[in-house]
């Protein structure tokens, strides 16, 4: 598959530009990585995964079930009860900033794999989620011995084993975005990544190893959702960071209401783009176009939804249509490429049957004219409009390229609109206006509001939700707080 077929408005066409697999040497099968060794899985079970792109088999992944999950946070348990918790802050930033520095060598295999398992474009792989990795892990052990600088008079001390639980849009990234804070503040881990999409956190484990990592420190258990309950409900974790859908962070919350589990949840979105008359519009179209079709839409805080002041949605719409015909639909090895490979089977199928429900409620859709690949999942750019806040389409997460579009006359209905839905990740507002935007930001219920800008993402700078999108947050100061207890 070396043809991009979806590019329509481009006057011309651009060659090829592969992005190399041959630095690329997976194994046939990857074990378990428990106690710092690779364990096989104790049912001799494994399930393949597959690049979305092509349908290929990439590797056979081991299939862990309650014992091996059993093992895995004993393991955890005593790397912290002998090694992890008695060691200096100075020491464990050591550790977790070889761990970055290794990130960084091996990006290259990193970004690849990364887009070979889960299908998004390498510009994304290679810009975005390998370095924001690599950065997660030296912010964090930057950290690790300023503790009681960063909590003055507090005493912060450990939580002991944490449990997390990755989804399978950013892999790498929310694996780092777990691992680091946790070990910067002295706790041990047991990390299940996502059934379609466990490679680059496997990856992770051997870089783990390769820094000299105390045994036992970070355990990797891969499967399905069944693994990652037994995490959530065995009794020697100490907390749950999960990052997935709201369904499943609703089972974790009642799984884990009483006991004395703690728990950063990162659910869903249904994030709505705000733009002005007097915005910027050229920059607020590729803000939107960003916001939404980046990384096939697999982003919770993707900008799914975008309210137009009436006075500029005609060419707001037109300059939308016009630059989602020029977008690069394909191989997601080519460097060109904007929107790759949905990442599995059932998300397509999921984002296809609401495009169906949006034609259905009586919505206008519009999309680019091409053919897609016959092999492989994709999903065309796709824009709803005529859409009504009640609908579906605008309620609820897709987790796909689907953008709906809605009008607005005052600030107030502007803000009104937004903050309907059950979420409440993410926001954007788009105007020239200072105040407006202090005025909007600060009455929109999102826990990240970009302004004349959108997904920007900076380790420094706390991620989460209100409402249904969850609870607790990652990144910054705030992601710390999140692996600590205190005696003040
Ligand atoms: P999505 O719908 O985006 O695939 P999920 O919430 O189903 O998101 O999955 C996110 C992560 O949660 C995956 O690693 C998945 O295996 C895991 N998971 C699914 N169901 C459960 C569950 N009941 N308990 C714990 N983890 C689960």
């Amino acid at each position: 598959m070396s043809e991009n077929k979806i590019n329509l408005k481009s006057n011309w066409d651009l060659a090829p530009s592969l992005e190399s697999t041959s630095h690329i040497n997976l194994k046939k099968k990857y074990d378990l990585f428990i106690g710092g060794k690779w364990v096989k899985p104790s049912s001799g079970k494994y399930f393949d995964t597959n690049n979305p792109a092509t349908e290929e088999k990439l590797a056979s992944i081991a299939n862990a079930n309650k014992k091996d999950v059993d093992m895995a946070v004993k393991a955890a348990r005593k790397a912290y009860d002998t090694t992890w918790s008695k060691l200096s802050g100075k020491e464990r930033g050591k550790y977790i900033f070889r761990i970055a520095r290794i990130i960084q060598e091996r990006a290259k295999e990193l970004a690849v794999v990364e887009t070979l398992d889960g299908g998004k474009p390498i510009r994304e792989s290679r810009d975005i989620d390998i370095p924001l990795a690599a950065n997660h892990f030296f912010y964090y052990a930057g950290w690790a011995d300023k503790l009681e600088y960063a909590f003055p008079n507090r005493n912060p001390k450990s939580l002991g084993v944490a449990g997390q639980i990755t989804p399978w849009n950013f892999p790498l990234l929310m694996a780092a975005w777990k691992i680091a804070p946790a070990l910067a503040c002295g706790n041990t881990v047991v990390l299940k990544p996502a059934e379609t999409t466990s490679l680059t956190t496997l990856l992770l484990a051997e870089i783990c190893e390769q820094a000299g990592l105390p045994a036992g420190v970070v355990n990797v258990v891969t499967g399905a959702g069944d693994v990652g309950a037994e995490i959530v409900n065995h009794d020697g974790i100490d907390k749950i960071a999960f990052t997935g859908s709201t369904g499943v962070g609703k089972i974790i919350q009642k799984a884990i209401s009483g006991t004395d589990k703690k728990a950063t949840l990162e659910l869903g979105g249904k994030a709505a783009n705000i733009v002005f008359e007097d915005a910027p519009l050229d920059q607020a179209v590729e803000g939107i176009i960003n916001g939404i079709f980046f990384n096939q839409g697999h982003v919770c805080c993707a900008g799914s939804r975008l309210l137009v002041q009436e006075s500029v949605y005609d060419v707001v719409l037109r300059k939308l249509k016009d630059r989602m015909e020029s977008l690069i639909v394909g191989n997601p090895l080519d460097k060109n490429t904007d929107i790759g490979a949905i990442n599995s089977k059932s998300q397509l199928d999921t984002i296809n049957h609401y495009i169906k429900l949006g034609k259905e409620e009586g919505a206008e859709i519009y999309q680019p004219e091409g053919k897609l690949e016959k092999k492989g999942y994709w999903c065309k750019p796709t824009l709803f409009t005529g859409v009504a806040q009640s609908n579906r389409i605008v309620q609820e997460e897709i987790f796909g390229p689907v953008l709906a579009i809605q009008t607005f006359r005052t600030i107030e209905e502007a803000i009104t609109k937004a903050n309907n839905t059950p979420y409440g990740l993410s926001a954007g507002v788009w105007t020239d206006k200072g105040s407006k935007i202090f005025n909007v930001t600060s009455q929109l219920r999102a826990g990240i509001v970009w302004a004349n800008t959108f997904n920007k993402f900076d380790p420094t700078s706390p991620f989460g939700g209100y409402k249904e999108s969850g609870f607790g947050r990652e990144g910054g100061l705030h992601g710390l707080e999140a692996y600590l207890e205190f005696e003040n």
